[in-house]
């Protein structure tokens, strides 16, 4: 854990001022490969535009000198891997982010990716094309200012890992997360940051999915009304009783966001079914409302329940080596002239595996903006240059 120190020895300030000119100047290129990456529409679910995209990045990470390695997964995109030597002997540092984005081929055309004022619109672009513009545009940085004593070598070995289903629950490429996550230092995600003033994530909740089916008995609601075993309402009593799960102030939530069931209005209904999402914010309550969720019985005992899901993403704790990190960002942005806060979101991330195996992870470190996910999506222009200094010196430090 030494590289892991606080105990940093800082630039003079008129390094961190040479760095931020370096990165103002280049202003213009970081936005067109962020414009680049965003017109390369790259759904999740869309396996060759996806492959399309990785193979676009590995090529741009090829003449930084990193060495590319497409890992091929069969019912997603590809994920892309790309290692960098080091100068330094060190474990190497772990870049996390992904290349799907959640809009569906051809939202450009209602999104278009323009620059208007500040701001640079499109799909995807906060979350997380600009991240992979960001990490480009850092390693370029690096291998610029250590021309001289080592030829472009980065001062210590890099792991970039960009996976193509982190949108829809990183199934396919959670393994391989975790693998490169075992042999890091550290891991840096550039997941889009929090909030206006552009913060970054050192706590994010776990989550978790279930699926609660009732079955009971059909029957004519006017014929036959009493043979009928009522399965709406026997979930009915489930959801008040799901509800109760919540503990805000362990910062648990359960919410049912998904009900169906039943046919028609004269037909007793036989079948019925919730979606609920858990969130946990310690690793210590998953089994606890895992627990709750299996033990459901039902109410009516001619219904019959059925629990099936469990908790996909364990939470992102703020360890010491998470709090460390946050602390050397904060150390690298003040010298750069800002104060960068945290903060604990209920959203998660591949940041999440990561920090559960004890890596030190620090994530939001990605471009500053709003709308991800919807129809405003943007990023800022201004906050480019200065977001790029601070990943690339915790690159040299972390
Ligand atoms: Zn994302």
């Amino acid at each position: 854990m030494n590289s892991l120190s606080t105990k940093t020895s800082p630039p003079s300030s008129p390094e961190a001022q040479r760095r931020l000119a370096y990165f103002n100047d280049r202003s213009d290129q970081i936005v067109s490969t962020i414009r680049e990456l965003v017109e390369m529409e790259s759904p999740s679910d869309n396996k060759p535009a996806v492959n399309r995209i990785a193979e676009a990045v590995a090529k741009k990470f090829a003449q930084l000198r990193g060495e590319p390695r497409i890992h091929r997964a069969t019912s997603f995109g590809n994920h892309l891997q790309v290692d960098f030597p080091g100068r330094r002997a060190a474990k190497p540092l772990l870049l996390l982010g992904h290349h799907d984005t959640v809009y569906p081929l051809g939202t450009l055309a209602t999104m278009p990716c323009q620059i208007v004022g500040d701001k640079l619109t499109g799909p995807g672009v906060l979350d997380m094309k600009s991240g992979i513009g960001l990490m480009l545009h850092a390693l370029a940085a690096l291998q610029d200012w250590h021309t001289e004593e080592c030829h472009g070598i980065l001062p210590r070995p890099v792991t970039v890992l960009l996976v193509s289903d982190e949108e829809v629950g990183s199934d396919s490429s959670r393994a391989i997360t975790e693998s490169l996550a075992k042999k890091a230092a550290a891991v840096l995600v550039l997941e889009p940051s929090y909030g206006s003033q552009g913060a970054v994530k050192t706590a994010r909740k776990g989550v978790g999915d279930y699926l609660v089916k009732v079955t009971g008995k059909a029957s004519h609601a006017g014929l036959d009304f009493q043979k009928g075993v009522n399965a709406i309402r026997e979930l009915a009593r489930q959801i008040e009783k799901i509800s109760g799960f919540t503990e805000l102030k362990k910062g648990l939530t359960v919410n049912v966001g998904v009900v169906s069931g039943g046919s028609r209005t004269n037909v007793v209904p036989a079948e019925a079914a919730a979606q609920v999402d858990v969130r946990i914010a310690r690793m210590k309550d998953a089994a606890g409302i895992d627990k709750k969720m299996r033990s459901l019985r039902p109410f009516n005992r001619k219904c019959k329940i059925e629990i099936t899901g469990g908790i996909n993403r364990p939470p992102m704790e703020r360890t010491a080596g998470v709090a460390a990190l946050y602390a050397q960002a904060k150390a690298i942005a003040r010298e750069l002239g800002w104060k960068l806060g945290e903060a604990a979101v209920g959203g998660g991330s591949d940041g999440n595996f990561t920090a559960a195996l004890g890596i030190p992870t620090l994530d939001g470190l990605g471009a500053v903006g709003d709308g991800a996910h919807a129809p405003h999506e943007h990023i800022l222009i201004s906050e480019l240059p200065r977001r790029a200094a601070l990943i690339a010196a915790l690159i040299e430090r972390a």
